[in-house]
């Protein structure tokens, strides 16, 4: 059923598209204003329109995008509509990215925008020119990306005929920043403040200006964070142009697409790309803090590679971060969920039992042992694949364990066994007293047998 949350009342703008390719406006439920400005709804953003959008539209050459938008929307009938969003992403869940965001586009016009990171979301640009909509495309220079993500940047504009519009931070923000802590302070203790400063702060400025907001997250972007992204939701983190909860909409048109799907879509329609993906980089962020990957790695390990997976966001998907305070705030809820890992082949520590196993110096066979809360949804998203590893090394020396770190387990488990969320994975050698973790957000049974060969 859906949740209260999930029905909000907005205002759409309707009747108002302009039909692609006509080059007057004869809807009887639209006016334009001013009438020199004819807009050619739809051949924004096409290289091939740049002449006719040149001959019809009399606004400064700057304002071309925002000034024809405007004008052409200007009086647009404003419908009030229920529109219940979990509803809508189960409608669309087998929806194309190209008819979802058709849908977007049409329905908050000059009121959304996308986000446009620099790297394979050019994809999102590419499926708004194809809808022959109007569309507004929208970055965050937080002054450290890659100088080839500024190049990417200008090739992306004069391919399409665009102009992003760029969000910088606040510079006194800034200035405080590295004067007290230095250039590079991620690195000593976090990411978060300084993505709050160069990333949170300004996103936060550029959706209080839209009603909706358009991404490129796609579930397999990330196992941990990313894995149960809908197709469009009412925006959990951030607030839009009319303030309060309820009042932004994100839409994830490649929510349910692959990255194998994005560059084959990519290449065949001859998009420009970031030449840093050919350089082994997949995700791409700040200079400091993305790296290449090597065949075979996830790709947000090339993300704050020195943190733990589950602080992997920036911020702005902040959302998608499902705490143990989020998750694990009352009884009831953790009173409904089902215990994992039930598996013959996977033994069920105690308190006791892993406290006096973790202090041995010696042990008769090697061990792998998941750290779990059964509310958490990324240990439930990895119980097939981890059941299936306990049933493939049955019968060898590695044994297969589990340890139920939750609730007063917790504070032990983060003081003595590494843990900083869950799941955590730690291998103990028969010959080493201290485990070693798993460094992976690769939960797939090779990925684990993998990792267990390499420390045999
Ligand atoms: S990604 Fe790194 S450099 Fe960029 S804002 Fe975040 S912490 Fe700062």
């Amino acid at each position: 059923m859906a949740s209260a949350i999930g029905s909000v009342s907005m205002k759409l703008l309707q009747g108002s598209v302009l039909e692609p390719f006509s080059s007057s406006v004869s809807s009887p439920r639209m006016a334009l204003s001013p009438p020199s400005c004819v807009v050619r709804a739809g051949l924004f953003g096409q290289r091939s329109s740049e002449n006719v959008f040149q001959r019809s539209c009399s606004v400064p050459q700057s304002d071309k995008h925002r000034g024809c938008l405007n004008a052409a929307i200007a009086t647009p009938e404003v419908v009030q509509e229920d529109i219940n969003y979990e509803d809508l992403a189960l409608q669309l869940v087998d929806a194309s990215p190209l008819e979802i965001m058709d849908r977007a586009l049409a329905m908050f016009q000059s009121d959304i925008a996308i986000a446009f990171s620099g790297a394979e979301d050019v994809a999102l640009i590419e499926y708004a020119k194809l809808t022959g909509r109007p569309f507004r495309v929208f970055s965050l220079d937080t002054g450290r990306l890659n100088p080839e993500t500024y190049r990417f940047f200008d090739e992306v504009e004069k391919h399409y005929g665009i102009r992003i519009e760029y969000m910088f931070p606040d510079a006194s923000e800034v200035e405080a920043l590295v004067r007290s802590k230095g250039m590079f302070s991620f690195y000593e203790d976090g990411h978060q403040e300084c993505c709050r400063i160069r990333k949170v702060r300004p996103l936060r400025r550029a959706l209080k200006g839209l009603k909706a907001w358009i991404t490129g997250q796609r579930r397999d972007q990330s196992p941990g964070t990313r894995s149960n992204i809908p197709i469009v939701q009412i925006d959990p983190s951030f607030e839009g142009m009319d303030g309060g909860p309820g009042s932004l909409i994100k839409w994830n048109p490649v929510a349910n697409v692959t990255g194998t799907d994005i560059w084959s879509f990519l290449r065949t329609m001859n998009v420009p790309v970031n030449v840093l993906h050919s350089q082994g980089y997949i995700s791409i962020g700040c200079e400091p803090c993305t790296r290449a990957v090597l065949p075979g790695m996830h790709e947000r390990e090339g993300r704050w590679w020195w943190e733990d997976a589950k602080a992997k966001e920036c911020g702005l998907h902040k959302g998608n971060i499902e705490t143990a305070e989020t998750s694990n705030n009352g009884a009831q809820n953790t009173a409904s969920v089902s215990e994992l890992f039930l598996s013959k082949d996977i033994k069920a520590f105690s308190r006791a039992e892993i406290e006096e196993f973790a202090n041995l110096e010696k042990r008769e066979n090697s061990w792998i042992v998941v750290l779990y809360a059964p509310w958490c949804p990324y240990c439930q998203a990895m119980e097939a694949s981890f059941n299936e590893l306990a049933e493939k090394l049955g019968g060898t020396n590695v044994k297969v364990g589990k340890f139920n770190a939750d609730k007063e387990n917790k504070p032990y488990a983060m003081a003595e066994l590494q843990m900083k969320s869950f799941p955590t994975i730690l291998f103990f050698s028969k010959n080493l007293r201290n485990p070693i973790k798993y460094p992976s957000e690769q939960r797939d049974v090779d990925s684990f047998l993998a990792f267990i060969r390499a420390l045999q």
